[in-house]
């Protein structure tokens, strides 16, 4: 088998803003072969920028565009291409944008592995220890501390034991975020897990003052206080504050995640496997956080390609806490596949079809594709 093409699709609504929704445009990528079989992957960030990254053509040795990398290789050899690619980009990549794209076509190589034998990606991971994981209802923070706890009670009452609210100006007023939370612990009662989520890095002091408020409700976690690169501030938050501490969702690489653990002290990481190198970067990732003890509680706020990848690779874990689910209406979230993924019972259902499990709504493809201007 060999790969003939990798097409990039950009999907994006109508009127985008500059606030904390990552899930505004989004890459999504297919890598077709000369078997018929067609794999499908996305990646996390700006597809503008990714889809030059797949399509630019060489440089020189070390700055190479993917699709000519990959295009007649075996789409089978996914180590072997990953290599490929993270060597022949070492001068302009091994991080950032250039780990994302590597991410969301090595999500579309494990979709060809499983279809070409038939079975589901999780199968080829090691196996699922289980079918099902608890999702947590994920949204923006809204305006008001009433209109959380209203969001935090449609979330409970329709089956979800978890919700996490960010961005939306968490970190501008501590006090005020404090008491958000604790009239959210008011309303869901002593045995819902709530997650705070930052997005935007605050002062050391604050950080600190926040989480040790945050405990008073029994948060689960404080996510993103700090600085992605403050990894000297982590230590020294990760040991001082009475609430856990995750972050992780802006890194990439198993190198990223060493450090994070190693000089950050991190022991809930929340890598994104549309970022961080695709799920055959995943697994060594959660090697090395195994081995440090850390929790993995993936970041996965795009479509369903994505949350279908996040769900075969936890199904697989020993460890799985939860898995973020979006909760924010948005089409291309909830009209991405022809069979969309929800949880039920504040479950999410690992598909069980050969490769990720899901097939795109070309409709919805239709309808929100962006092309560049004339
Ligand atoms: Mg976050």
């Amino acid at each position: 088998m060999k790969i003939t093409d990798i097409e990039t699709i950009i999907l994006r609504l109508p009127h985008v803003r500059p606030n904390g929704d990552g899930l505004q445009d989004v890459l999504i990528i297919r890598v077709h072969t000369d078997s018929g079989i067609t794999g499908i992957g996305e990646a996390h960030t700006s597809p503008q920028v990714l889809k030059a990254i797949i399509d630019a053509p060489v440089s020189q040795l070390s700055v190479q565009g993917f699709k000519q990398l990959l295009v007649g290789r075996d789409p089978r050899d996914i180590d072997a291409l990953w290599d490929l690619m993270y060597d022949h980009s070492t001068t302009y990549g091994r991080r950032g944008v250039v780990i994302h794209a590597i991410s969301g076509i090595d999500i579309a190589l494990w979709d060809i592995l499983g279809k070409a034998k038939g079975v589901p990606v999780h199968e080829l991971l090691g196996g699922a220890r289980r079918t099902t994981i608890p999702a947590y209802a994920s949204d923006l923070s809204p305006a008001t501390p009433g209109l959380a706890v209203g969001m935090a009670r449609r979330a409970i009452d329709s089956g979800f034991q978890a919700v996490k609210f960010g961005w939306g100006g968490l970190g501008t007023d501590i006090d005020g975020d404090a008491e958000t939370a604790a009239e959210i612990r008011r309303a869901v009662g002593p045995d819902i897990d709530i997650m705070i989520d930052m997005g935007v890095p605050v002062a050391y002091g604050d950080a600190l003052r926040l989480a040790r408020r945050l405990a008073e409700s029994n948060v689960f976690f404080l996510e993103e206080p700090l600085s992605p690169d403050d990894l000297e501030g982590f230590s020294r938050l990760v040991g001082e504050s009475p609430t856990p501490i995750a972050t992780g969702e802006k890194e990439t690489t198993r190198f990223g995640f060493q450090a994070l653990m190693e000089h950050g002290d991190l022991r809930i990481i929340q890598p994104d496997v549309a970022r961080a190198g695709g799920l055959t970067e995943m697994r060594r990732i959660a090697a090395l956080a195994d081995q440090a003890g850390a929790r993995i509680i993936p970041h996965c706020w795009a479509t369903d390609i994505l949350v279908s990848a996040t769900l075969h690779f936890l199904v697989t874990r020993q460890d799985a806490p939860y898995q973020e689910f979006n909760v924010a209406d948005n089409p291309l979230r909830t009209r991405l596949l022809r069979e969309p993924l929800v949880p039920r019972d504040g479950l999410m259902r690992v598909p069980d079809g050969p490769g990720l499990g899901i097939e795109l709504n070309e409709e919805t493809l239709a309808a929100y594709r962006w092309n560049p201007p004339a």
